[in-house]
Formats: C-alpha cells, structure tokens, sequence
C-alpha cells in the first residue's frame, strides 16, 4: 500500500535477534524429532528460493502443524508481508495446519475473509472452487470429474473458513494467520502466496512480447537500472504524429510496483497497457490525443527478491521522492529526472501522474488525491476519481481521500502534487489485495487476475471521458474494416451502449454506462 490508511500505522515492527532470518528456504526437508533416515513421503519439502519467493524458516509444531516465517524484506527487518513458497513430497490425503507468525502488520484482510492463494503443478492455475465439506481443504475441484460436483461458484482462494487471523499467546502476541490444507497429489508440488504473483521475468516476457509486435504508437525504452542491474522500462504509447518534431504532447505519466509485494499493480498496468495498444476505437482516440508515459516496474530489485515493500538496499523508495539517489535509489531517481524534463519543457504538459499500489486492508479500487489551497483545483482534481466511479465497477469514490499528511511528503503522488503547477493532477491508485463490493451489496467478490486488469482497462477508458473525447470516437468508428455478413465488430456494442456515447460529460447513470456482463462490452 502506497500510504498508512487513516488508523492503521504501517510503520512495521522489529522482530528481535532471536528470530533473526537470512534468507529463503531451499528444498528445506522437515523430518520429525529424532528420525535419521532418508525423508519419506509426507516429510514436507519447502522451497521458496525462486523469483519473487519469500518463506525464511520453517518450524514444526506436531505431526500436522507448522509454524512458518515470512523472510523479511532485504536489509529492512520491518517489512515482513509477502510470502510466496512451494511443498512437495506430500502424501495423498495428508492435512495441516501452516501458521504464519510474524506478519508486519496487525489490520488484515484476513479478518474479512482473505485467504491464501494456491496453486499445483497439475493445476497451475491460481484457482479454486468451492469444496463439499468432506473436502473442503483440498484443491481438488478443477476437474470435471470431481465427485463433489462442486463446480458451481468459482472462488481463487482457499475457503475462507478455513483461514484464522487472530493475537496469538504462543508467538508474544503476534498476529498469526492460520489455515488448514489437505494436499492431495503425491506428485505434484503445491505453491502457496499472499496474492497473485507477478514477476519481474513475467514483466519482462509481456513487453518483450509487444515489442516483437512493433506496433508505430509503442515505443519502449530502457529509463535506467537497478541497484541489481535489472532494467527500468518506460513505455510510450502514443500516435506517432505526437512524437514529430515540436509537437506539443499532452502526457500522462502512471507508475507502477514501486513496493514490490503489491502485485495487483502490475495486473491494473497490464490492462492499461494493453487497452491502450488496441485497436478498440477508444483507445486509438486516446492515443491521438495523449502521450502515456508507463514505468511499470520502479523497484525490480524488490519484485525480484520477493520484497514486500522495500528495494534491495532497504529503502521504501515511496518516501524518497524529495531527494532519490542517483546509486541507492536509481529507478526513481531516472523517473523523477524524466518528470523534471518533461516538466520543464514548454511544449509538454503533464496533465496526470498516476501511481498504482495495492492495499492491504481495505476493498475496492480507490485513490489518494492532495489537497489545495485553491478551492477549484481541489474540486477538479476529485473528477478523474468521479468519472472513473462510474466506469468501474469495483471502484470506489467514497473511499477516496485527499490529504497533506507530513508522513507522505516522500511520495510520488505528494512531490509531484507540489512540484507540478495547477493544471497536473497527481494520485495514488490503489486496489485491494483481496475483493470488492459491488454497490447496494455488501458481498466480497474477490479479486480476479482479470478484474484487476480489467481496473487497469477502465483507468485507461476514463481519459476519454476526461478530456470528453468521446464524439471522436464515432469519427474513428465510421470507416470500419469491412468483415464478414452478420458479425458486427465487437467494439460497436460498447459504441452504441457503452458510457463514452451516452454520457459525453461523463455524469452518466452508473448502472446504465456499464455492462460488465458481455465481454465484448468490457474494457
Ligand atoms: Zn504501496
């Protein structure tokens, strides 16, 4: 999360010498007390030295129960969040109970129905569906043939009955988070995360991706480097035409994964990036009418070590916005240079800053705006975050809030705030780490990879309505490519029902303006 929510500090808390953690487990063999042989089937094996795995000791309570520590970030023994580790060498049917024991943090939302994720060698998929009671633990229910016939809801974590948050006596009052598995294929090995995970070698294979696509209006670049020598990408994506000599360029500048466990973040900047490169006739609009700058990945380092919150070299590199480092802070420090340039061109105007976090206690997408002593740029800075309420429906506006908190004047979205003039409006996106509301309800729906690419999809359609782009749309509609008899194209659903021809102010009804249940009207 990028910023402390109203009552929760997130200030983490030291762990003491005695739990002292260096690093990952490698394929660390649990055998029971006094046994000398060679592990046996059922004789757990955890892992978590891979990209983004995080699990630093494993202690075993009995038989069934294992106590597990989450390695905390890299030379930051406060952040201790994220944890992402594999078992194997299990047997058929065999239960447990893990208990995470030293989170960082105290408000979860594991208290309102979070759960782990999981995923098996044979069911790589990070989903699950809900079990009869008889298996509830298990991850059985992807096939067809599950005798439960359970397939009636689609659910991606583990049920949630079977996770507890509570103040543990045993560990000095921590706040342990426990759940109840039962593994049921030998063969496969089982990975358990916090949340979806997303890499910095994934990141890297989706751009590489576009790339070979070579796309006019995508342009990628390397920004800088890591600590670690990863690369910081920054995207372009954006009509030639605006790239011509003198042009002048209105930019929109998002920013990404600068706190490494908030994965979330890269599935919104995925969506965004990937509606923007589109031939969906909203996106090319967009694409005439503004630069969109993307960082997606400010911290690799962290991303890649499994950080939760810190770089490599400790730092929470969203307080270091007033003074980055050219050596220990030099992602942000490539990115601030960049806005600064841009910033001081006189045929650039960056009209948005936009940078997306994931939040660990509270539901639904929402932003942090700044506050101003000008009435009317407060007013109008709280438009984007109207407007995107009403595309999206997990967003929230009512969770939205502006501040000046001292404690925040190190981030991107409180520097750039005071630094650019009153025409630029920066923000923090976050979104939950676990579900949303949907309005008039107050059922959790659990996030999806999808719906978080889909937030991202939305952020990106809402700058239409913004800059109230939208008879442009229509211009670029009419000269369709012809296709074949009877198969009208598919973004003309969203031409003819969608928000951005029957709200041209964007002060639409809400429910009117979406239709998330026809895909060829989703963005
Ligand atoms: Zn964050």
């Amino acid at each position: 999360m990028a910023e402390r929510s109203q009552t929760a500090p997130e200030a983490g808390s030291d762990m003491g010498n005695d739990d002292a953690i260096g690093g990952n487990v490698s394929k660390y063999v649990v055998l029971p007390t006094g046994y000398c042989g060679q592990p046996k089937k059922g004789h757990l094996i955890f892992d978590a030295c891979f990209e983004s795995g995080n699990l630093g000791r494993v202690d075993q309570v009995s038989e069934f129960e294992f106590d597990l520590f989450i390695r905390p970030d890299t030379c930051n023994p406060r952040f201790r969040v994220w944890f992402n580790f594999t078992v194997e060498n299990v047997k058929e049917s065999q239960r447990v109970i893990f208990n995470i024991v030293n989170f960082s943090k105290t408000k979860s939302l594991y208290r309102d129905g979070m759960a782990p994720m999981v995923k098996s060698t044979s069911r790589p998929k990070w989903t699950q569906q809900i079990c009869p009671p008889w298996m509830i633990f298990t991850l059985c229910c992807l096939e067809s043939s599950c005798p439960g016939k359970c397939g009636t809801q689609t659910r991606q974590r583990l049920p949630p009955k079977n996770v507890y948050y509570y103040r543990c006596p045993d560990h000095r009052k921590n706040y342990v988070m426990s759940f109840a598995f039962c593994f049921d294929r030998e063969e496969d090995i089982y990975q358990f995360a916090y949340c979806y995970p997303y890499t910095y070698t994934r990141f890297q294979h989706y751009l590489d991706s576009l790339q070979k696509r070579n796309m006019d209006y995508f342009f990628r670049e390397q920004l800088g480097q890591s600590v670690q020598q990863r690369q910081l990408d920054l995207l372009t994506i954006t009509s030639p035409d605006n790239l011509r000599e003198g042009a002048e360029q209105k930019v929109v500048f998002i920013t990404g994964r600068v706190h490494p466990g908030e994965t979330p973040s890269s599935f919104v900047c995925q969506g965004i990036i990937d509606f923007l490169i589109s031939q969906h006739p909203i996106a090319r609009v967009l694409r005439e009418h503004l630069v969109f700058k993307i960082a997606p990945m400010l911290n690799p380092d962290g991303v890649y070590l499994g950080n939760y919150r810190c770089s490599l070299m400790g730092f929470d590199l969203n307080r270091h916005w007033l003074d980055p480092s050219p050596w220990a802070h030099p992602t942000l420090h490539g990115v601030k240079q960049l806005i600064i340039q841009m910033y001081n061109d006189p045929k650039t105007s960056l009209e948005f800053y936009i940078d997306i976090h994931a939040h660990s206690t509270m539901m639904n997408g929402f932003m942090y705006g700044n506050i101003f002593e000008d009435e009317e740029r407060f007013q109008r800075q709280a438009v984007f975050p109207k407007l995107l309420c009403q595309n999206a429906e997990d967003f929230s506006y009512s969770s939205t809030s502006f501040n000046r908190d001292a404690v925040k004047a190190g981030t991107g979205r409180r520097f750039l705030g005071g630094l650019l003039d009153h025409t630029s409006y920066c923000y923090t996106l976050e979104v939950s780490f676990y579900s949303y509301t949907i309005g008039g309800t107050t059922a959790a729906v659990p996030y999806t990879e999808e719906a978080y690419m889909k937030l991202g999809r939305n952020v990106a359609r809402t700058f239409l309505d913004y800059y109230r782009l939208n008879p442009m749309v229509e211009k670029v509609a009419i000269p369709m490519p012809r296709l074949r008899k009877g198969k009208p194209p598919s973004y003309k659903h969203s031409l003819l029902r969608g928000p951005a021809s029957n709200h041209p102010n964007g002060k639409g009804d809400k429910k009117s303006s979406v239709n998330h249940k026809d895909p060829s009207n989703s963005f």
